[in-house]
């Protein structure tokens, strides 16, 4: 089977993976002209880590994780209003997360993934006929596929091809995110196994300890607005005034942060004949729910696995609808999740940052971690089955 990913995202790598392994001919596109080491730092359990093990990965992505020892909660003016002990997190799932930089999970998929990418290159469009689907790239090239798959994010442009423009589809939870990578090994010292989460209302930045005296900078605030022309103008101006710990990480904030809504996709469908949508470009869970790049990996992995079993029950259209029925309740209720949590991530009041801190702060307490424990394992249900 021949297939073009438009995408060489967490998505989009996980499923060439899982093409490739399968003898398949895959082609990836991917728009930034080479791989970006951006993003936040993630909590990466449930479905991902999950596919992450069947790929044989989770000795590699242990090698690059973050030893972190825990969280606390602070105040701008540093004082500490609770946490939590990643032994007792790392406890209540069993011992299946790390915490992981983006950009070294895609890293350590690009290094496992034989296939082909072409970067700075884009799909320019598309003809869906019943023997194939004609793909013209914007390097000039053109040439048939039997699938085609759009594992492009959040601002799909093969969403857009196939359903139309991304203001119907895209549900902005009210803030905004940001986030950088950079280094200061006296900071990262001073921090050294701990994540530091400053609040105020309706303003969040999180400092990671991402090793080697690097440190990941993890921002979310309340903005109903459109994208900024100046992502680094706007976190420089929501952040200020939050304390002498963010006013040192502001000054690192690069020119092109990535920047972005907080927000999730819904759509009525997530493909039409040979082409089909993946990861965030059909099923954005935002940062809310967290496990954007697990659903990601994992819907990687129902799709490579309906392919895979779709010769004579309908091809590569039965395969895509045989997945969208698979993943999209999956997804539905990690959007539930992302939609109610989202107020105690980012309180808007003083009190409601106090209540979040001490409920937080239960799982250090004895018993707390089977009071939270439930809830982080309903967080983690996985969409791969322990039998297969
Ligand atoms: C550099 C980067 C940093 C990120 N940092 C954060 C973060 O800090 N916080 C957060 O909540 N989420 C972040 N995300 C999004 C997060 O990675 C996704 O929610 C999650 O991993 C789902 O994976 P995905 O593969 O569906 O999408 P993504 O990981 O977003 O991958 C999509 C890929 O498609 C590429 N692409 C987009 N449009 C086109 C096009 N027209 N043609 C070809 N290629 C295209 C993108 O460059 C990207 O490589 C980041 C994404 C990227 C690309």
């Amino acid at each position: 089977m021949r297939t073009l990913i438009c995408g060489a995202g967490i998505a989009g790598l996980t499923l060439a993976w899982w093409l490739r392994r399968r003898g398949g001919e895959v082609v990836l596109v991917e728009k930034s002209p080479a791989p970006r080491p951006d993003g936040y730092m993630m909590d990466f359990f449930g479905s991902g880590y999950d596919v992450a093990e069947r790929m044989g990965l989770l000795g590699a992505l242990r090698e690059v994780s973050a030893d972190i020892g825990g969280l606390d909660f602070l105040d701008p003016a540093g004082r500490r209003g609770g946490g939590l002990a990643y032994t007792a997190f790392r406890r209540m799932l069993h011992g299946r997360v790390l915490s992981l930089m983006r950009g070294d999970l895609e890293r350590v998929l690009r290094a496992a993934c034989d296939a082909e990418i072409r970067y700075g290159t884009s799909v320019a469009g598309f003809t869906d006929r019943p023997d194939g689907v004609e793909v013209a790239t914007t390097d000039g090239a053109a040439r048939r596929f039997d699938l085609l798959v759009g594992a492009d994010g959040i601002h799909s442009t093969i969403r857009a091809q196939l359903f139309g423009p991304e203001e119907r589809f895209l549900r902005p939870l009210g803030f905004h995110t940001g986030s950088y990578l950079f280094e200061d090994r006296a900071l990262a010292d001073r921090l050294g196994r701990r994540f530091a989460m400053v609040a105020a209302p309706g303003r969040q930045a999180g400092l990671y300890p991402a090793g080697g005296g690097r440190l990941a900078a993890s921002l979310i605030h309340a903005d109903t607005g459109p994208l900024p022309a100046d992502p680094r103008g706007r976190v420089l101006e929501a952040y200020a005034g939050m304390g002498e710990l963010v006013d040192e990480v502001l000054p690192y904030c690069p020119v092109d942060p990535y920047y972005d809504h907080v927000a999730q996709v819904r759509l009525p469908g997530w493909h039409r004949g040979r082409v089909v949508l993946l990861g965030d470009a059909c099923g954005a869970v935002s940062l809310m729910a967290g496990q954007g790049s697990s659903m990601a990996m994992g819907g990687a992995y129902v799709l490579a696995e309906e392919l895979a079993s779709g010769e004579g029950s309908g091809g590569a259209v039965g395969a895509a609808a045989r997945y969208e029925r698979r993943m999209a309740p999956f997804v539905a209720d990690k959007q539930a999740i992302g939609r109610s949590t989202a107020r105690w991530m980012v309180p808007a009041r003083k009190w409601e940052i106090a209540v979040r801190n001490k409920v937080m702060g239960l799982s250090d307490l004895p018993g707390g971690p089977l009071l939270l424990g439930a809830s982080m394992r309903s967080l983690a249900r996985s969409v791969v089955s322990p039998s297969t």
